[in-house]
């Protein structure tokens, strides 16, 4: 039923929680997970006044996320998955929006919190706009 998942991640606890879900939905005939990760650009503008230069950091920011990423990698093709990676840039809720519809994804799996993770917040922003605009189900897996 949920042959190709869409796995957006920051990296944070709650995010990797959700792996265990997704190995889950093996029996639920998944067949395929993209992983993606978005590298901030509003968090990329503050480098103006940085005096290493942009192209440094977003290169860093990329070789530090494709190396998290291979780990979760080898683990879900060891469960049986096959997987794609997608490391971007941009507004991290538009940039999943989109590949929603560039992947034909059939299940969004993504935390009810990330990095942030306030006591105080129902969900986190990423969260909340993702499946506010999402026309694809989504799993919400909570802190
Ligand atoms: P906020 O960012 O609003 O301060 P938060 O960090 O607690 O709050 P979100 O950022 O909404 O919560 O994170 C919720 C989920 O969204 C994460 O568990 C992850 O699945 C996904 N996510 C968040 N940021 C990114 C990102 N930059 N790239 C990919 N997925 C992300
Ligand atoms: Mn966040």
């Amino acid at each position: 039923m949920f042959e190709t998942i869409l796995y957006p991640t920051d990296f944070s606890d709650v995010a990797q929680k959700a792996l265990v879900y997704i190995d889950q939905l093996k029996s639920a005939g998944t067949k395929k997970v993209v992983i993606v990760h978005v590298i901030d650009s509003r968090t990329m503008d503050l480098l103006v006044y940085a005096p290493t230069s942009y192209m440094t950091i977003e290169k860093d920011l990329r070789e530090d996320a494709e190396s998290k990423i291979e780990l979760m990698k080898k683990h879900l093709e060891k469960s049986g998955f096959s997987v794609s990676v997608r490391v971007e840039v941009g507004i991290p809720s538009n940039k999943i929006l989109r590949l929603e519809e560039e992947e034909d994804v059939s299940l969004i799996v993504l935390g009810s919190h990330g990095k942030s993770n306030l006591k105080e917040m129902f969900l986190g922003s990423v969260s909340e706009s993702v499946i506010r605009a999402a026309r694809k189900p989504v799993l919400v897996v909570k802190r």
